[in-house]
Order: structure tokens, then C-alpha cells, then sequence
């Protein structure tokens, strides 16, 4: 049976390029970078040049980046360095309503135990974020905004450039984040011209290994260390890092870098195909705006619940995720806020391309839906 693989947003197999340079560090660069020794010095090396790669990727100074063991890690330590850092007398937190976990659990343990106030914007009655909600819900009293540039579920891009160049007028004060991590060798991702004082990203979701993450943070901008310890990454992060997964990430940048483009078209090619087919199954709705990241692909299939389709998809060698739907009916809640009826929620499929991907692979999940729809709704 052949393979399938929809589940790009959740993660990436590795390219060549990736396993090539973490095999390199596995087995020859495998030395400790705060050793003094040579062996320590072609491992600092390694380190250097992903540095180097990811910084030219976003155009920023290479000082200006920290890597970390994966993005949630990066998240969590912008918004909780920023509250210990700015927010001591301004506590109002200013967020959309649709962030990943590791920002929106992040920012309930501000609420909760250092007394900030988050606000939660909306999108319009059209699913659609606008940068004026935004700024409508900023004050004096803010000290931070934290948005993703594209939505892990759904795709539907935010306003981030609109609202941190907004904000940072009107309030020169305030410190912006942007989770990045759906959107990074995907779109451009440029700190400077985002107004993003600290940007998160990961490497699983770009084809590196999972367990390396990095952290952009503005020259200038406070941060505080939260593992203390050796003076790895400028003090800032104490551990001995991972060099053979900060090399795979590097490679990884410095393979896709001069493709961003002709993938995206040839995404959204495939995009547009499995739209078309999806228009002649009965019932069938696609939440993801055609407008949105060609790269993620909301589907709810009406009367068939997502985990029982999407093991029934698996069975045919289709890979994909239930969007937002768990067992348990605790949802994140995202398909609703864009539109999605409660019910609706619960049939969510989500599909996730990458470059890898062909029109065999749409044709199966086509197919797949079609065929599923016949024999469970009848069963
Ligand atoms: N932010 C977004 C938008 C994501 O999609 C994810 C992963 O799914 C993360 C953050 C967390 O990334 P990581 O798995 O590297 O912690």
C-alpha cells in the first residue's frame, strides 16, 4: 500500500541536507563547543554556521539569534521574559484568540499567578483578523503582543506587520512576539520588517529533526535566562546544546531558502486540486480561506467524526490530523472562533502539505473522504 503523508503541520520528515549535517555531527563534529580543544572548535563551527544561515534567512544579526530545543520552548521564553522583564507595572497582554498552546497556556499562567489581564481578539464575523481589533484593544497599561503569522489549523494568516507597526507607534513601549512557526521558509519571516521584537520557530516543521528550536530576540530587547547553568548561548540558554540538531536546522534553512517560492506555487497547486475535489463531495465545507496558507487545509466532513475518519483514512494509507476535535469534546476551540458550528468542530480534518507532496497524495485523501463517506455514514 502506498504512503500518504498530510501531516506536514504537525511535522516534517528530515531533508537530505538535514540528516546529512546532523550525521556529520553524530559522527565526526561530535565534539562539546565549550571545549577548549579542536574537537570542541569544529563543533562551535557547526553551531556558527546555522547560526549564520538562519540569520540570513530573517536578516538579522546572528547575536540576534538563540537556539533552543523546539518552539514552545522559544514561545514560553519570550512571553514569560517580557512579563518578568516589562511587566512589572503594565499587566494587560494583548493576544488573537487563536494562538498555539505554548502561547495561549503560557499566557494563562500569567493570568493566574502573576495577575496579568490577556485579552483575546477575535476575528470579524467573516473569520477574518483585523488589524484595527487589534489596536483597539491596546493601552497604556500594555506591555506585550503576541501573534502567530499563520494559524496551525486552519491557515488563515494574521495581521502581524499591520498591528506591531501600528503599536509600536502608538505605544513605543510595548514588546511584540510573533509565532512564526507555520509561516517560516514558507513566507518571508523578516523580524525587522514585521516590528517583531522576538520571533519563535521550530525546526521539525521545516523539514529539520524535532527537538531544535530557535528564538529571534531583538538587539536590545531584555531577556531573562530560564535554565541557569553554564554560559551556553551568551548565558542565556545554560545547557550543552545539541549540535548535531542545530546543524540539521541550519541545513535545513539553507536547503529550502532559494525554493520558498516556486513551493509555495507548486502547494498551492495541490491546494487548489483537492479544493476542486472536494467541491463535488455532498455536505462537505472547507474552513481554510482560499486566501489563507496554501500549506494547511481545514475539511469538515458533516456526520462523520474526525478521529473515526481519519483512522479509517489510515487505513488507506492517508495521513492527516483530526483539526481540533479530541475524544474527550475538548477542542482547541479554533475551528469555532473562525466560523465552525460546535458539531462541526467535531468532523474536522486537517491536512497539511509540503513539497513532498504529489497529486497521487490528493487523489487518495479525495478518494479516501469520498469512500468514507459511503461506507461509514452507512454502516
Ligand atoms: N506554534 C505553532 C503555530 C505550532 O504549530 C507549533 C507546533 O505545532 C508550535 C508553536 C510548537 O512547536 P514545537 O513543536 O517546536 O514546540
Amino acid at each position: 500500500m502506498s504512503e500518504h503523508y498530510l501531516d506536514n503541520a504537525a511535522t516534517t520528515r528530515p531533508c537530505k541536507a538535514a540528516v546529512a549535517a546532523m550525521m556529520r555531527c553524530f559522527q565526526e563534529n561530535y565534539g562539546n563547543p565549550s571545549s577548549l580543544h579542536r574537537m570542541g572548535l569544529s563543533a562551535q563551527q557547526e553551531m556558527d554556521k546555522a547560526r549564520r544561515i538562519l540569520a540570513g534567512a530573517l536578516g538579522c544579526e546572528m547575536r540576534e539569534i538563540l537556539f533552543t530545543s523546539c518552539a514552545t520552548e522559544s514561545t514560553n521564553m519570550a512571553l514569560r521574559s517580557t512579563a518578568a522583564a516589562y511587566g512589572r507595572k503594565r499587566k494587560r497582554i494583548v493576544t488573537s484568540a487563536v494562538e498555539h498552546a505554548s502561547v495561549k497556556q503560557t499566557l494563562s499562567y500569567l493570568a493566574e499567578n502573576e495577575g496579568f489581564e490577556i485579552v483575546s481578539v477575535k476575528p470579524d464575523e467573516n473569520g477574518c483578523y483585523r488589524a484595527r481589533d487589534f489596536l483597539a484593544a491596546l493601552d497604556e497599561n500594555t506591555c506585550l503582543i503576541t501573534m502567530m503569522m499563520v494559524n496551525n489549523e486552519t491557515g488563515h494568516i494574521l495581521p502581524v506587520k499591520e498591528v506591531f507597526t501600528a503599536a509600536k507607534r502608538k505605544f513605543p513601549h510595548i514588546i511584540t512576539h510573533c509565532d512564526a512557526v507555520q509561516a517560516f521558509m514558507k513566507y518571508p519571516v523578516r523580524p525587522a520588517s514585521l516590528m517583531a521584537d522576538f520571533v519563535s520557530l521550530s525546526g521539525h516543521k521545516i523539514h529539520a529533526a524535532k527537538g531544535v528550536g530557535a528564538l529571534y530576540i531583538k538587539r536590545g530587547t531584555k531577556l531573562r535566562a530560564m535554565l541557569l547553568g553554564g554560559k551556553q548561548e551568551s548565558g542565556l540558554r545554560a545547557g550543552t546544546e545539541s549540535v548535531p540538531l542545530i546543524a540539521g536546522f541550519g541545513a535545513a534553512v539553507e536547503a529550502l531558502s532559494p525554493t520558498m517560492e516556486s513551493r509555495f506555487e507548486y502547494v498551492k497547486s495541490l491546494n487548489l486540486a483537492l479544493r476542486e475535489r472536494l467541491m463535488e463531495r455532498p455536505g462537505v465545507k472547507i474552513l481554510s480561506p482560499e486566501d489563507g496558507s496554501p500549506y494547511v487545509m481545514s475539511i469538515i466532513v458533516p456526520k462523520l467524526r474526525s478521529e473515526i475518519l481519519l483512522h479509517y483514512l489510515e487505513q488507506k494509507g492517508v495521513y492527516v490530523s483530526s483539526g481540533s476535535a479530541c475524544s474527550k469534546g475538548a477542542g482547541s476551540g479554533v475551528p469555532e472562533t473562525f466560523g465552525a458550528t460546535r458539531e462541526e468542530a467535531d468532523s474536522i480534518l486537517r491536512v497539511s502539505f509540503c513539497d513532498e507532496n504529489t497529486m497521487e497524495d490528493v487523489d487518495a485523501l479525495a478518494q479516501g473522504i469520498a469512500s468514507g463517506q459511503r461506507e461509514i455514514m452507512h454502516k
